[in-house]
């Protein structure tokens, strides 16, 4: 493990996450991690997208790989699946490789005989989470994915117009059905339901467009 590395992200990772917290500590390691096993230079470089990375939860862990690995929503390297689970797949785009990283079971105890001095289970595992070795602290499972690499990035730039809702599709994301181009909402793979009459919901309902 390399802790001056590992104190440099956490240092970042805190100025934004405006605390510092086991959850985080955990991101970070796990995003090391990553690099020592896919052999990445990691953070990599700001004009660098070869690591791509699944995030499994949002939250203090995932700004700790974030920092770590240095990929994010709005350079297209980051996504989140949300499954609730502290963990992620680090996928080298180069070669394919993809490597699922994820704590170990029993750390929280392990934390308590690695920070004595804690005074309580929570500083425990703050420290505890940055002293662990590697292996004792992470599982590392390779994965193959269910979809290609190529196609969950995509090819950026590319636009479509759903026929109809007629709003605008980007980055491959449209859905050939009957012959015709539709955005995932009007598949019928949506996560809302359109309200007739939003006029009560809205503070300003004047700003509704959608015809009510
Ligand atoms: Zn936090
Ligand atoms: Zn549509």
């Amino acid at each position: 493990m390399n802790e001056e590395k590992l104190k440099q992200i956490l240092e970042k990772s805190t100025k934004h996450h405006r605390h510092l917290c086991p959850r985080q500590v955990l991101g970070a390691r796990m995003g090391l991690m990553a690099g020592k096993v896919l052999a990445l230079e990691l953070p990599q470089a700001h004009d660098c997208k070869r690591l791509f990375t699944i995030a499994e939860t949002d939250g203090c862990g995932a700004d700790g790989i974030a920092y770590a690995v240095n990929c994010w929503i709005g350079r297209r390297t980051l996504r989140v699946e949300d499954y609730g689970k502290l963990a992620a797949t680090f996928i080298d785009t180069q070669t394919g490789t993809a490597a699922r990283i994820v704590p170990r079971l029993h750390i929280r105890q392990l934390a308590l005989e690695y920070a004595p001095e804690a005074g309580n289970k929570w500083q425990a595992m703050l420290l505890g989470y940055q002293r662990i070795p590697d292996l004792d602290l992470l599982a590392v499972q390779p994965v193959t994915l269910h979809t290609p690499i190529e196609q969950i990035i995509s090819r950026p730039g590319r636009k479509a117009i759903c026929e109809l809702c007629g709003e605008e599709i980007m980055n491959e994301r449209e859905i050939m059905r009957g012959g015709r181009i539709l955005c995932r909402p009007c598949s019928g793979d949506s996560y809302y339901d359109e309200k007739r009459d939003i006029r009560h919901l809205l503070k300003t309902p004047s700003l509704c467009y959608n015809g009510v």
